[in-house]
């Protein structure tokens, strides 16, 4: 996702929130969610079809779901069953406990029935026009505000929703339309399928009043715009170079993982979110003059985020690394170089003004914060930056196979960062877990200091660079003298180069095209006189 539109909404998510560690007890196969949406008012009717494989002997079954609080807000659970015998029940504020056993390696189908008003997840509001609107919104772990789950990016599963809504209203979901019917007493009944496995945080409804638009069919995927009727054809034209995006990154990465994808003008919290086959995006997207980018960096996470989700949170620049970094080729193949190096310099800002209040490593396994506060610059400009350096170090060729086979081998599943460097080592015959290390497993980055001195009887320039912070790392330092450039290898605290000087003053630039994420100072000139 692109990060909440204020930073007052993150005061809204306070607590920790822990992923779910290897040796759950249950492993969700699928949800069949039925929703009913009034205009009488914000309670949802929810009835959930939990289809589970038990992992480990249990007494109780347990999933997330917030209970009604003091508010008044939160869902209550009437029913459980499963084949239609009751089970008991309890509910804390964020749990439902199921009181059955469940023998190890058994399945079993809970059928939960419940309503309330979500204190968070679906997002029940009005469009600027004064329309009434429902949109799911569910990361990192909201979802569990309206929908009884397992909410961790950890546990994949099929969904299907199933919504009943006034009849006005469109719904728009995950997955394909398998039924839109008209139902008595002015509703209209929609069911939504999605068989590819998916991560709780990009499940969702859209429900609205909506124009709706194909904007083509690259790759046999059909790519559609859903607006509101008020904004019709500014939105249509905002949202329709998704049709571009698309292909340009089948052609890449790998197919497309689902089989429709929908663009649609929301009430997100977020820039955008990359909900599985149904991305959501602000209200003012449509008028947004940085909308393509914003497209192509949602687009990006259909990918990396949802197809291929990370293990954990402390994982998550493999989504929002790889959709950042996605965005910046994508520009790049379409507008030309200068529009990468552009974003690289003011991500490159970005990541050194946010470490002046944040020291902490890429894959961040210390984090105890709110977890808004994982949408940093580390997750996404260091991590787009990283892969930059990882492109440049193995090269176009090797990068791309690596991206491939990245998402070949966990489409459907979920990885973490050893699991990239793997098969980018493979890509690459290189070994490359210590430059992997140095810039996701520690803090900062390297900070040189660059002297030079021009020797005429020699007609040499030597350049002395030192690594000034704690630890030294290896990196390619490209050095250009008198339009030449040179690629040095540094891996020592103080390494010296010699290079041909052409002209009698000759000119001396570090790192001019944008390929290292360095500070350094650069002071020389002629000293042989
Ligand atoms: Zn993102």
């Amino acid at each position: 996702m692109l990060k909440p539109l204020s930073l007052l909404l993150s005061l809204l998510f306070t607590s920790v929130v822990l992923a779910q560690q290897p040796g759950a007890p249950v492993d969700v196969l699928k949800y069949r969610f039925a929703i009913t949406l009034t205009d009488a008012n914000n309670v949802i009717k929810g009835k959930a079809a939990i289809s589970t494989r038990v992992l480990k002997p249990v007494k109780q079954v347990v999933f997330d779901l917030v209970g009604k609080n003091t508010s008044g807000k939160g869902m209550q659970v009437t029913t459980v069953t499963e084949n239609g015998r009751p089970l008991k029940f309890n509910q804390d504020s964020s749990k439902l406990f199921i009181n059955t056993a469940a023998l190890q390696g058994s399945t079993h189908v809970y059928n939960i029935t419940y309503q309330g008003i979500p204190a968070d997840g679906l997002i029940i509001s009005t469009s600027k026009y004064g329309k009434r609107t429902f949109f799911g919104d569910n990361w990192p772990t909201r979802a569990h505000n309206w929908l009884p789950c397992v909410d961790d990016p950890a546990d994949k599963a099929s969904v299907e929703f199933a919504v009943t809504a006034p009849a006005k209203y469109t719904v728009v979901a995950n997955g394909l339309k398998v039924l839109d019917k008209a139902l008595p007493g002015g509703r209209r009944f929609t069911l939504w399928k999605e068989t590819v496995k998916l991560p709780t945080k990009v499940m969702v409804i859209g429900v609205a009043e909506f124009a709706v638009a194909q904007a083509g069919t690259p790759e046999n995927i059909p790519v559609s715009s859903y607006v509101f009727p008020e904004d019709k054809d500014v939105g249509l034209k905002a949202y329709a170079v998704a049709a571009e995006i698309l292909p340009w990154y089948t052609k890449r990465i790998g197919p497309f993982p689902y089989r429709k994808l929908a663009n649609v003008q929301s009430k997100t919290i977020f820039g955008g979110m990359e909900n599985a086959g149904a991305i959501f995006y602000f209200e003012e997207s449509v008028r947004d003059k940085g909308i393509e980018a914003l497209m192509a960096h949602e687009i990006a996470h259909q990918w990396f985020g949802d197809a291929v989700s990370e293990k954990n949170w402390a994982n998550l620049w493999l989504s929002e690394g790889l959709a950042t970094y996605m965005t910046n080729l994508y520009l790049e193949g379409k507008y030309g170089v200068d529009s990468l190096n552009k974003r690289l310099i003011a991500d490159r800002k970005v990541i050194f003004d946010f470490e002046k209040s944040y020291n902490a490593p890429v894959v961040d396994t210390a984090f105890k914060g709110p977890m808004m506060q994982l949408l940093n610059a580390n997750a996404y400009q260091k991590g787009g930056w990283f892969l930059h350096m990882l492109r440049r170090r193995i090269g176009n060729k090797a990068f791309w196979t690596g991206i491939a086979a990245y998402y070949k081998q966990y489409s459907g599943g979920n990885a973490n960062t050893n699991d990239l460097c793997y098969l980018m080592e493979k890509a690459s015959g290189m070994k490359l877990s210590a430059f992997f290390n140095q810039w996701l497993r520690q803090a900062g980055h390297p900070i040189l200091n660059v002297k030079w001195e021009y020797l005429p009887q020699n007609r040499q320039v030597v350049i002395h660079v030192n690594q000034m912070q704690v630890k030294p790392y290896q990196l390619n330092l490209e050095i250009m003298v008198d339009g030449k450039l040179y690629r040095a290898d540094i891996k020592d605290v103080a390494t010296n180069f010699t290079f041909p000087a052409l002209h009698d003053k000759p000119v001396v630039k570090i790192d001019p095209n944008i390929n290292l994420l360095a500070t350094y100072n650069l002071e020389g000139g002629d000293t042989g006189k």
